[in-house]
């Protein structure tokens, strides 16, 4: 198969116009066969990983945002998602003399989502989100669990009122896309989620 690329479809690109990696794609997407592929993919990363070295990956936009520009996309309506549930510790407590010490079993808890690095995988991967993108989305209800689990936050009553609505948690439909894109293997946060509150 011959193909150029689709470089030149756009206006600016720091892609070679012929290296976009567009007619590998659509072989991979029609289950036809590749060979002798010794890049995963070409320029801007020009990445070559031995063991992906017979496999051939695909890199597309993030799913579920609007695109900018070629893979750039939009990434404010999940910081605005995650805002809303306050990530971060709720407590008007006078501080304590010392460090609230946790018990270990406190922090087992929470120490899954303490692991979360907010890549936003699970968010772009779920079906939830893509029909309705004023669904909340799972990386903000992983940042509730681990304010709501973790013993010196006090914020419970108000993320909860957050959560508890057809934008937040009720929107889940349970199709748990975000436990296979998740780099960190988090658990099934949701779950737990609507176990325990
Ligand atoms: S995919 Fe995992 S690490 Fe990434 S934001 Fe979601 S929970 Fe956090």
């Amino acid at each position: 198969m011959g193909t150029g690329g689709y470089g030149r479809a756009f206006k600016i690109t720091s892609n070679a116009h012929e290296n976009t990696g567009d007619g590998l794609g659509m072989i991979l997407r029609n289950n036809l066969p590749l060979q002798d592929m010794e890049f995963v993919q070409f320029h801007p990363t020009g990445l070559q990983i031995e063991p992906l070295r017979k496999k051939a990956i695909v890199i597309d936009p993030l799913p579920g945002f609007e695109i900018i520009k070629d893979l750039a996309v939009d990434i404010d309506p999940f910081f605005e998602h995650l805002a809303k549930v306050k990530p971060y510790l709720i407590n008007d407590e006078p501080p304590p003399d010392k460090e609230s010490i946790q018990s270990p079993e406190e922090f087992k808890r929470i120490s899954d989502p303490v692991a979360c690095i907010l890549c936003m995988s699970c968010t772009s991967s779920c079906p939830s989100f893509w029909s309705d993108p004023e669904y909340i989305g799972p990386a903000a209800l992983y940042k509730a669990y681990r304010h709501i689990f973790d013993m010196r936050d006090k914020g419970i009553k108000y993320r909860v009122d957050v959560l508890d609505n057809k934008q937040g948690l009720w929107c889940c439909h349970i199709i748990f896309n975000y436990m296979d894109a998740c780099p960190k293997k988090v658990k099934d946060n949701e779950r737990d989620l609507t176990a325990e509150t």
